[in-house]
Protein backbone atom coordinates (compact mmCIF):
# COMPACT_ATOMS: atom_id res chain seq x y z
CA UNK A 1 0.00 0.00 0.00
CA UNK A 2 1.41 3.29 -1.07
CA UNK A 3 -0.73 6.28 -0.64
CA UNK A 4 -0.18 8.98 -3.73
CA UNK A 5 0.09 11.53 -1.18
CA UNK A 6 1.15 12.11 2.71
CA UNK A 7 -2.57 12.36 4.77
CA UNK A 8 -2.89 12.92 8.13
CA UNK A 9 -5.70 10.42 10.21
CA UNK A 10 -6.82 10.50 13.57
CA UNK A 11 -8.14 7.56 14.99
CA UNK A 12 -10.87 8.54 18.05
CA UNK A 13 -12.87 5.83 20.03
CA UNK A 14 -14.57 4.96 23.24
CA UNK A 15 -12.52 3.94 26.19
CA UNK A 16 -11.49 0.24 24.89
CA UNK A 17 -12.96 0.04 21.73
CA UNK A 18 -9.24 -1.28 21.14
CA UNK A 19 -7.62 2.03 19.53
CA UNK A 20 -3.90 1.00 20.64
CA UNK A 21 -4.61 -2.31 19.16
CA UNK A 22 -5.21 -1.67 15.63
CA UNK A 23 -2.61 0.82 15.91
CA UNK A 24 -0.28 -1.59 16.73
CA UNK A 25 -1.28 -3.59 13.66
CA UNK A 26 -0.77 -0.76 11.79
CA UNK A 27 2.84 -0.16 13.33
CA UNK A 28 3.89 -3.91 12.66
CA UNK A 29 2.52 -4.18 8.67
CA UNK A 30 2.79 -0.62 7.46
CA UNK A 31 5.88 0.88 8.15
CA UNK A 32 4.95 3.40 5.62
CA UNK A 33 2.95 5.04 7.55
CA UNK A 34 4.06 6.73 11.04
CA UNK A 35 2.73 6.79 13.52
CA UNK A 36 2.43 9.70 16.36
CA UNK A 37 4.61 9.01 19.68
CA UNK A 38 2.28 11.12 22.57
CA UNK A 39 3.48 12.75 25.51
CA UNK A 40 1.79 11.51 28.95
CA UNK A 41 1.82 12.26 32.28
CA UNK A 42 0.85 8.80 33.42
CA UNK A 43 3.58 6.32 34.61
CA UNK A 44 4.46 3.66 32.31
CA UNK A 45 2.85 0.46 32.40
CA UNK A 46 4.93 -3.05 32.09
CA UNK A 47 6.14 -3.30 28.65
CA UNK A 48 5.37 0.14 27.87
CA UNK A 49 8.79 1.48 26.34
CA UNK A 50 9.92 5.35 26.65
CA UNK A 51 9.70 7.08 22.88
CA UNK A 52 8.06 3.83 21.73
CA UNK A 53 4.58 3.49 23.07
CA UNK A 54 4.78 7.03 24.64
CA UNK A 55 7.26 10.08 25.76
CA UNK A 56 7.06 9.67 29.96
CA UNK A 57 7.60 13.16 31.13
CA UNK A 58 6.72 14.75 34.29
CA UNK A 59 3.73 17.73 34.80
CA UNK A 60 6.45 20.60 34.65
CA UNK A 61 7.86 19.22 31.16
CA UNK A 62 3.89 18.92 29.77
CA UNK A 63 3.19 22.37 30.70
CA UNK A 64 6.80 23.99 29.31
CA UNK A 65 5.56 21.94 25.99
CA UNK A 66 2.30 23.48 25.92
CA UNK A 67 3.33 26.62 26.82
CA UNK A 68 5.74 26.76 23.77
CA UNK A 69 3.13 25.50 21.28
CA UNK A 70 5.44 22.52 21.06
CA UNK A 71 1.87 19.90 21.32
CA UNK A 72 -0.90 20.02 18.16
CA UNK A 73 -3.43 18.97 20.51
CA UNK A 74 -3.52 17.81 24.34
CA UNK A 75 -6.12 16.43 26.62
CA UNK A 76 -6.92 15.40 30.56
CA UNK A 77 -8.07 12.01 30.07
CA UNK A 78 -10.25 10.43 32.49
CA UNK A 79 -9.28 13.09 34.92
CA UNK A 80 -6.47 11.44 35.53
CA UNK A 81 -3.49 12.31 33.00
CA UNK A 82 -2.18 14.43 30.57
CA UNK A 83 -1.91 13.35 26.90
CA UNK A 84 -0.39 15.59 23.95
CA UNK A 85 0.88 15.17 20.05
CA UNK A 86 3.85 16.77 19.71
CA UNK A 87 3.58 19.32 17.21
CA UNK A 88 6.82 19.52 15.37
CA UNK A 89 7.32 15.63 14.31
CA UNK A 90 3.85 15.53 12.42
CA UNK A 91 4.05 18.38 10.48
CA UNK A 92 8.33 16.89 9.87
CA UNK A 93 6.34 13.58 9.14
CA UNK A 94 3.74 15.34 6.39
CA UNK A 95 6.22 17.96 5.15
CA UNK A 96 8.42 14.79 4.20
CA UNK A 97 5.38 13.31 2.17
CA UNK A 98 5.12 10.34 4.50
CA UNK A 99 1.29 8.98 5.74
CA UNK A 100 0.93 10.13 9.67
CA UNK A 101 -1.66 8.54 11.79
CA UNK A 102 -2.50 9.79 15.89
CA UNK A 103 -4.39 7.48 17.95
CA UNK A 104 -5.94 9.97 20.52
CA UNK A 105 -8.99 10.87 22.69
CA UNK A 106 -11.92 12.52 21.17
CA UNK A 107 -11.28 15.67 23.24
CA UNK A 108 -7.55 15.81 20.51
CA UNK A 109 -9.32 14.86 17.46
CA UNK A 110 -11.66 18.06 18.20
CA UNK A 111 -8.60 19.59 18.51
CA UNK A 112 -6.63 18.77 15.38
CA UNK A 113 -9.24 19.20 13.25
CA UNK A 114 -9.90 22.99 13.95
CA UNK A 115 -5.73 22.99 13.88
CA UNK A 116 -5.36 21.06 10.63
CA UNK A 117 -8.95 21.02 8.81
CA UNK A 118 -7.60 18.39 5.81
CA UNK A 119 -7.11 16.09 8.62
CA UNK A 120 -9.32 12.66 8.01
CA UNK A 121 -11.15 11.83 11.28
CA UNK A 122 -11.84 8.50 11.85
CA UNK A 123 -13.96 6.75 14.42
CA UNK A 124 -13.43 3.73 15.72
CA UNK A 125 -16.64 2.20 16.65
CA UNK A 126 -17.88 -1.35 18.86
CA UNK A 127 -19.75 -3.75 17.60
CA UNK A 128 -21.98 -3.18 20.41
CA UNK A 129 -22.52 -1.33 24.09
CA UNK A 130 -22.36 -4.55 25.90
CA UNK A 131 -19.32 -5.67 23.35
CA UNK A 132 -17.13 -2.62 24.61
CA UNK A 133 -19.13 -2.95 28.03
CA UNK A 134 -17.50 -6.74 27.84
CA UNK A 135 -14.06 -5.80 26.79
CA UNK A 136 -13.47 -2.37 29.39
CA UNK A 137 -14.11 -4.96 32.24
CA UNK A 138 -12.16 -7.85 30.85
CA UNK A 139 -9.53 -5.65 30.48
CA UNK A 140 -9.03 -6.28 33.82
CA UNK A 141 -6.31 -3.59 34.44
CA UNK A 142 -8.66 -0.62 36.34
CA UNK A 143 -10.56 -0.34 40.04
CA UNK A 144 -14.40 -0.59 39.64
CA UNK A 145 -14.43 2.98 40.92
CA UNK A 146 -12.34 3.50 37.13
CA UNK A 147 -14.04 1.33 35.14
CA UNK A 148 -17.62 3.60 35.87
CA UNK A 149 -15.23 6.26 35.18
CA UNK A 150 -14.01 5.14 31.67
CA UNK A 151 -17.81 3.57 31.30
CA UNK A 152 -18.95 7.14 31.70
CA UNK A 153 -16.84 8.75 29.22
CA UNK A 154 -17.00 6.02 27.20
CA UNK A 155 -21.17 6.88 27.17
CA UNK A 156 -20.08 10.49 26.22
CA UNK A 157 -17.44 9.41 23.35
CA UNK A 158 -20.39 7.12 21.42
CA UNK A 159 -22.03 10.10 20.62
CA UNK A 160 -19.90 11.80 18.98
CA UNK A 161 -19.06 9.33 16.05
CA UNK A 162 -21.61 11.73 13.81
CA UNK A 163 -18.77 14.25 14.10
CA UNK A 164 -16.20 12.14 12.54
CA UNK A 165 -16.04 11.45 8.38
CA UNK A 166 -16.03 7.90 8.71
CA UNK A 167 -16.79 4.84 11.37
CA UNK A 168 -14.96 1.78 11.19
CA UNK A 169 -16.73 -0.80 13.69
CA UNK A 170 -13.70 -3.02 15.43
CA UNK A 171 -15.31 -6.57 15.17
CA UNK A 172 -11.93 -7.61 14.02
CA UNK A 173 -8.64 -6.17 14.29
CA UNK A 174 -7.21 -7.54 10.94
CA UNK A 175 -10.06 -5.79 9.58
CA UNK A 176 -10.18 -2.82 11.29
CA UNK A 177 -6.49 -2.24 10.71
CA UNK A 178 -6.91 -2.76 7.31
CA UNK A 179 -9.70 -0.72 6.64
CA UNK A 180 -7.92 2.16 8.29
CA UNK A 181 -4.82 1.71 6.22
CA UNK A 182 -7.35 2.02 2.79
CA UNK A 183 -8.18 5.36 4.53
CA UNK A 184 -5.16 6.40 4.11
CA UNK A 185 -5.51 5.95 0.37
CA UNK A 186 -8.86 6.56 -0.39
CA UNK A 187 -8.59 9.63 1.92
CA UNK A 188 -12.17 11.46 2.22
CA UNK A 189 -13.62 9.84 -1.08
CA UNK A 190 -13.95 7.24 2.00
CA UNK A 191 -16.31 9.62 3.55
CA UNK A 192 -19.20 8.16 1.48
CA UNK A 193 -22.41 6.91 2.83
CA UNK A 194 -22.14 3.08 2.74
CA UNK A 195 -18.34 2.01 3.74
CA UNK A 196 -20.00 1.56 7.10
CA UNK A 197 -20.18 -2.29 8.11
CA UNK A 198 -23.68 -2.76 9.71
CA UNK A 199 -23.73 -3.56 12.81
P1 LIG B 1 -3.72 4.82 27.74
O1 LIG B 1 -3.26 5.54 28.95
O2 LIG B 1 -4.62 3.67 28.07
O3 LIG B 1 -2.57 4.42 26.83
O4 LIG B 1 -4.58 5.84 26.87
C1 LIG B 1 -5.69 6.45 27.44
C2 LIG B 1 -6.36 7.31 26.40
O5 LIG B 1 -5.52 8.40 26.02
C3 LIG B 1 -6.72 6.59 25.09
O6 LIG B 1 -8.06 6.94 24.77
C4 LIG B 1 -5.78 7.20 24.09
O7 LIG B 1 -6.34 7.24 22.79
C5 LIG B 1 -5.61 8.60 24.64
N1 LIG B 1 -4.40 9.24 24.14
C6 LIG B 1 -3.18 8.70 23.90
N2 LIG B 1 -2.34 9.60 23.42
C7 LIG B 1 -3.03 10.76 23.32
C8 LIG B 1 -2.68 12.08 22.87
O8 LIG B 1 -1.58 12.39 22.45
N3 LIG B 1 -3.67 13.01 22.92
C9 LIG B 1 -4.92 12.73 23.37
N4 LIG B 1 -5.81 13.72 23.35
N5 LIG B 1 -5.27 11.52 23.80
C10 LIG B 1 -4.34 10.54 23.78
Amino acid sequence: MRPDRSRLVVLAGPTAVGKGTVAACVRRDHPEIWISVSVTTRPARPGEVDGVHYHFIDEAQFDELEATGGLLESALVHGRARYGTPRAAVEEQLAAGRSALLEIDLQGARQVRKAMPDSLMCFLAPPSWEELTRRLVGRGTESAAERERRLETARVELAAESEFDVTIVNTDVGTACAELVQLFVDGHDSARPGIEPSR
